[in-house]
């Protein structure tokens, strides 16, 4: 392989892409990648020329997310060509390597294979790139962050405390690294039960509003905790591109409408 170089606080552009966006969470679980791949659909429901990057190479998700697998084509040299579904262009380490093989990564093998998929894919023109992040604020997501000039972050996170003062770390981090706070999604905010329409706040509800007013960021709205939701992700068929009319599709398309 290449030697791994140190991320360089003047990262370049990457051609042909207008704005990357990364989704972040403090820690794992909380709905980061549902998160990103329907923010991704809702972006490319409202005509933008969307593509996502899988950054969360422990835990890769996009694939079956999307309904994508198989190995993306080589077109020239080491330049891979994207996988596509839904209109979307997706490129993740799990096309890449065999699902069951654990990822045992070290931070420069990370941190080369991030820039490499940011880098070395035919993403062609697109007005924005989604970047999946992976969750917490170690050295990869530092990476990410000075890997290419960030548009901006989006933070999700659930009600509950301990969610809530990781999703501030991560805050913190990309202020630190100056990219600018688009604002915070609330994941699993409260739960209709399907056959008594009663409410349940089983995170607790809010938290994520409160935090982004005490930070002074965008609050960017509330998903519930939805079974529908769940299935379609696991099905790899997306809320927001399968069942646009529904009523937390319209969720993602707010939320997409104000990054
Ligand atoms: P992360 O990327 O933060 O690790 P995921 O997006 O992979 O989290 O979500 C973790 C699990 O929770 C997945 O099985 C996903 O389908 C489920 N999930 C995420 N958000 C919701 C939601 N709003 N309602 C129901 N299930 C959800």
């Amino acid at each position: 392989g290449r030697p791994s170089q140190p991320p360089s606080p003047k990262a370049t552009t990457i051609p042909g892409v207008a704005h990357v966006i990364a989704v972040a969470s403090g820690k794992g679980g909380v709905g980061k990648s549902t998160t990103a791949c329907n923010l991704a659909l809702a972006l490319a429901g409202l005509g933008k020329r969307v593509g996502i990057l899988d950054a969360d190479i422990y835990g890769p998700s996009l694939p079956k997310l999307f309904g994508l697998h198989g190995k993306p084509r080589v077109i020239s040299g080491r330049t891979l060509a994207p996988l596509e579904n839904f209109g979307v262009k997706v490129m993740s380490i799990g096309f890449l390597v065999e699902e069951e093989t654990p990822m045992i990564w070290r931070g420069p093998m990370v941190m080369s294979a991030i820039t490499q998929m940011l880098r070395e894919v035919a993403w062609g023109d697109l007005d924005v790139l989604v970047v999946d992040m992976p969750p917490g604020t170690g050295d990869a997501q530092l990476t990410m962050a000075q890997a290419t000039p960030l548009a901006g972050a989006v933070i999700v996170s659930t009600p509950q405390d301990l969610a809530l003062i990781d999703a501030r770390r991560g805050v913190a981090m990309f202020r630190k690294t100056e990219v600018p706070i688009l604002g915070i999604v609330e994941n699993m905010s409260y739960f209709i039960a399907p056959d008594t329409g009663n409410r349940y706040d089983i995170f607790g509800h809010g938290g994520a509003r409160r935090e982004a007013e005490r930070l002074g960021v965008p609050f960017l709205g509330e998903i519930p905790l939805d079974m529908k939701l769940r299935e379609r992700s696991d099905s790899g068929q997306p809320i927001v591109a399968t069942d646009p009319g529904s009523p937390n599709a319209l969720v993602y398309r707010d939320i997409a409408a104000q990054v």
